[in-house]
C-alpha cells in the first residue's frame, strides 16, 4: 500500500508525466523569429509579435512537435503540409493586414495560417477541400479560443460569397493561374497574396483597383497545387 502511494505521489511529481505547464517551446520559437524571419528581412513588428506567440507547435502532428520550429514545411497528412515559418511571415506581412480587416484565407490545412491571421485582422474566413484537414483544424482553432475565425469544408475556388467583399485574401495552394472569382471578392484596395504555377511557381501580390488589378512578382515559391473538387482523391 504504502508502494503505491509513494509510486503515485512519484508520477504526479515527475515532469515527463505530468502535463508541463507553460510553453516547453517558447525558446525555440524566439530563435525561429530571429534567425529564420527578422533574419531574412521580415520588419512588420505586428507580424513578428504574433509569429513570437502562436504555439506553432501545436498545429504540426504530435510525433513531429520537435521539428515545428524548423526552416521548412512539415506534413500534416492527407498529402499535404504546413508551409515554412518564413513564408507564412512573409506572405502576412505582404498582405498588410489592418485590425479591422476582414480576411479570406484558401487551404486551411493545419489551421497555423488562420490562427496568425486571426490575431492581426478582425474576422477569418478559411476555406479548405478535404474534410478531415477542415474538422480538425476547426476544433482546433475553437479549442485555442479563436471566436474570430470561421472554417468551412468546401472549394476555394467559389471563394465564400456571403461574406465577401474582403480586404485581403490569401492563398496557400497554388492555382495555375488568378481564380477571376477570388478576384471579385476582393474589395477595391484589397490585397490578394497568391502562388501561382505548376511545378515552378512565383508569389504574387494582386491589388484590386478601379480598373482592374495591379499584379507584382514577389518570389518563387513551392506550394502544393490548388485542388479542382473534381480532381480530389476519395
Ligand atoms: N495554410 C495552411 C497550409 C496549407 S497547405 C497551414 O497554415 O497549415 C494547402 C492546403 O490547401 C491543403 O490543406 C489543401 O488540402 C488545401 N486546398 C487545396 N486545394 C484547395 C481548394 N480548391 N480549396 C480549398 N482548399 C484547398
Amino acid at each position: 500500500m504504502k508502494v503505491f502511494l509513494i509510486l503515485g505521489f512519484l508520477l504526479i511529481l515527475s515532469p515527463s508525466w505530468a502535463v508541463t505547464p507553460g510553453d516547453p517551446f517558447a525558446s525555440k520559437r524566439q530563435q525561429m523569429v530571429r534567425e529564420q524571419i527578422e533574419g531574412r528581412g521580415v520588419r512588420d513588428g505586428r507580424v513578428l509579435e504574433v509569429l513570437r506567440r502562436v504555439q506553432r507547435h501545436l498545429f504540426v502532428p504530435a510525433s513531429l512537435r520537435n521539428s515545428a520550429y524548423d526552416d521548412r514545411p512539415l506534413p500534416i497528412g492527407h498529402d499535404q503540409t504546413i508551409s515554412q515559418p518564413y513564408i507564412v511571415a512573409y506572405m502576412t506581412e505582404a498582405a498588410k493586414i489592418n485590425p479591422a480587416d476582414r480576411v479570406l484565407e484558401i487551404g486551411t490545412g493545419s489551421g497555423y495560417q488562420a490562427a496568425v491571421l486571426g490575431e492581426l485582422a478582425k474576422e477569418v474566413y478559411t476555406i479548405e477541400i478535404l474534410k478531415p484537414l477542415a474538422e480538425s483544424s476547426g476544433s482546433l482553432l475553437e479549442r485555442l479560443g479563436y471566436k474570430n475565425i470561421k472554417v468551412r469544408w468546401g472549394d476555394g475556388y467559389q471563394g465564400w460569397k456571403e461574406q465577401a467583399p474582403f480586404d485581403v485574401i490569401i492563398v496557400t495552394a497554388a492555382p495555375s493561374e488568378i481564380p477571376g472569382e477570388l478576384v471579385k471578392q476582393l474589395k477595391t484596395g484589397g490585397r490578394m497574396v497568391v502562388p501561382i504555377g505548376g511545378f515552378f511557381q512565383e508569389l504574387y501580390l494582386i491589388t484590386k483597383t478601379d480598373s482592374g488589378i495591379k499584379k507584382e512578382a514577389l518570389l518563387p515559391v513551392r506550394f502544393v497545387p490548388m485542388i479542382h473538387p473534381a480532381e480530389k482523391k476519395k
